[in-house]
């Protein structure tokens, strides 16, 4: 493991650095990397993002956007630069496994490699690990990280803000979530201080939809939506057909879990989705309950205690009849 002292004078020279985020990267995970990408750029450094996968457009306005590599589109640049990097930033995950084919060009680098995140049970990769369950996101840390272990608030510039609070917004679920500490605000606050447009970012965000997105959220809600109230649980399950017909895009299925969630009775909702190589499963909880004990448990996955997710090699069916069969082990915390 390395010390911040030596990591600080590492980055002291212009260094090569690769900078990546787990798959399909969400609000968090771009906000936080474009963040440190656009922290790093202002001190001479080559700096690259490079995303395993594509993500939702209502992304694609942060600052330093059009810079980022995606790595299913640009393989053999995105491998180049790994190889050739001597610091890599490993944002928003903590199994090389969540950066998919990338996790072995990873993980086989000589450079240093950090980690910055907030979920649990950090896999043994890295050599410096900036780490804290307790965040409400990456973009937190990276704000703290900047700030308080490198001592450079005077780089939080604009661009840098409105990543990390683009970050914040969306992993605290617009400041909702029980980890929305004070401390949280009071991050919130300083970024709009150093030039993040609050209301601008949260419009960008939230008010991009497409009317396809709307069309189909309309279409989960009255036809997908299955309540078990015996276990006041909600689930919404969508076929390949369904996105199909629906022209969903990259995205477009993100959030709806919340709908399932926001009725008064209901503890649990998963959103189980049919994608081409796999099914997805998102859950979400309310308070104590372990969402992603049920991920890691049933679906080879994990997450947060309110906001998990999954996958499963079975059909979309049988995917659901499997979640139903778990729900009686969970019983006694559901209906508490
Ligand atoms: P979402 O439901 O939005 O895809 O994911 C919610 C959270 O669950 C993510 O922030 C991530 O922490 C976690 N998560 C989602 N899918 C997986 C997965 O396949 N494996 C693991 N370990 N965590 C996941
Ligand atoms: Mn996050």
């Amino acid at each position: 493991m390395l010390d911040l002292a030596s990591l600080a004078e590492l980055l002291g020279q212009p260094q090569k650095i690769v900078i990546t985020t787990h798959h399909k990267p969400d609000g968090d995970a771009m906000g936080s990397s474009l963040g440190l990408y656009n922290y790093l750029i202002q001190l001479g450094h080559h700096a690259k993002v490079i995303a395993p996968t594509d993500y939702p457009d209502f992304l694609a306005w942060l600052p330093g956007n059009e810079e980022v590599i995606i790595y299913t589109e640009h393989t053999e640049e995105a491998a180049a630069l790994i190889a050739d990097a001597a610091i890599i930033f490993c944002l928003d995950f903590n199994h090389l496994s969540r950066i998919n084919q990338m996790g072995e060009l990873v993980g086989a680098s000589n450079a240093v490699k950090v980690m910055i995140d907030h979920h649990l049970e950090p896999q043994d990769f890295d050599d410096y690990r900036y780490w804290d369950i307790k965040a409400c996101a990456t973009a937190q840390l990276v704000y703290t990280f900047i700030v308080n272990e490198l001592g450079r608030k005077d780089l939080i510039d604009k661009d840098v803000a409105t990543c990390l609070y683009a970050g914040i917004l969306t992993d605290s679920a617009s400041f909702r979530l029980p980890n929305t500490t004070s401390d949280v605000h009071r991050i919130a606050a300083e970024l709009i201080d150093c030039g993040a447009v609050n209301w601008r970012i949260h419009e960008l965000i939230y008010n991009s939809a497409s009317e396809n997105r709307l069309r189909f959220l309309g279409h989960c809600l009255a036809n997908r939506l299955e309540i078990l109230p015996e276990y006041n649980t909600a689930l919404i399950s969508v076929s390949k057909a369904d996105l199909d017909k629906f022209g969903v895009n990259t995205g477009d299925t993100e959030g709806i879990v919340n709908y399932a969630l926001s009725m008064a009775s209901i503890k649990l909702a998963a959103f189980i989705v049919e994608r081409t190589d796999m099914v997805k499963l998102s859950l979400r909880s309310k308070d104590e309950f372990p969402a992603n004990e049920i991920c890691k448990k049933y679906f080879n996955g994990g997450g947060h205690r309110n906001a998990a997710g999954g996958q499963s090699n079975e059909s979309l069916d049988a995917t659901v009849a499997k979640f139903k069969t778990i729900l009686p082990e969970y019983k006694k915390l559901l209906i508490q």
